[in-house]
């Protein structure tokens, strides 16, 4: 598997590039800003980008995808109404060349939140509902404290411990890190 993280445009989104090594097929996650950077590292491996995926519409993850769009002819999905080409939720699985990703609906700093969860290299991509000692923001609109916490506990900490976990923002952490450290998770 070949991951770059970048992290993206004023708010530093991570976005990650992840490419099969045999096919060369790509897909793009939360491709928020700086799409010169992003094509460079996927020029750099060779890839082909068949999907961005966006794991929710804030703009910091959002706002370069039809930049990307326009130079890959990729599809973008994402779990809401808005202009895409596909709408991911719970249970479906994104795949690209041999690698598979599972979505994970988690409700909560959006109401259309998305975990991308890679299951043989044990990675979670997380977007903005897990980050290293915090969680996501749940005061802008959609967002609910009740639901990120329960999706935080029903499908994020049901993953195994040594899950590398890759937040929307800030540095890389594992679930067990988080499920014994994040002061939001260890008091219920
Ligand atoms: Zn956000």
């Amino acid at each position: 598997m070949i991951h770059e993280i970048l992290p993206v445009g004023p708010l530093q989104c991570n976005c990650s590039v992840i490419g099969d090594d045999a096919s060369r097929e790509a897909i793009v996650i939360d491709p928020g800003d700086d799409v010169a950077d992003v094509l460079a590292i996927v020029q750099k491996h060779s890839l082909k980008v068949q999907q961005i995926i966006i794991t929710h519409a804030h703009i910091d993850h959002v706002g370069g995808a039809k930049k990307l769009q326009a130079a890959t002819g990729a599809a973008i999905l994402l779990n809401q109404n808005v202009e895409i080409d596909q709408s991911v939720g719970q249970a479906d699985k994104i795949r690209v060349g041999s690698l598979s990703a599972d979505v994970l609906h988690t409700p909560g700093h959006t109401e259309g939140s998305v975990c991308l969860y890679f299951p043989l290299e044990k990675k979670l991509i997380a977007g903005d509902t897990l980050f290293a000692g915090s969680i996501g923001r749940t005061d802008l609109p959609g967002g609910s404290f009740e639901k990120i916490i329960q999706s935080l506990h029903e499908k994020v900490l049901a993953l195994p411990d040594d899950t590398i976990v890759i937040p929307g923002h800030g540095e890389l952490t594992t679930i067990g890190e988080e499920r014994e450290s994040n002061p939001f998770l260890t008091k219920r």
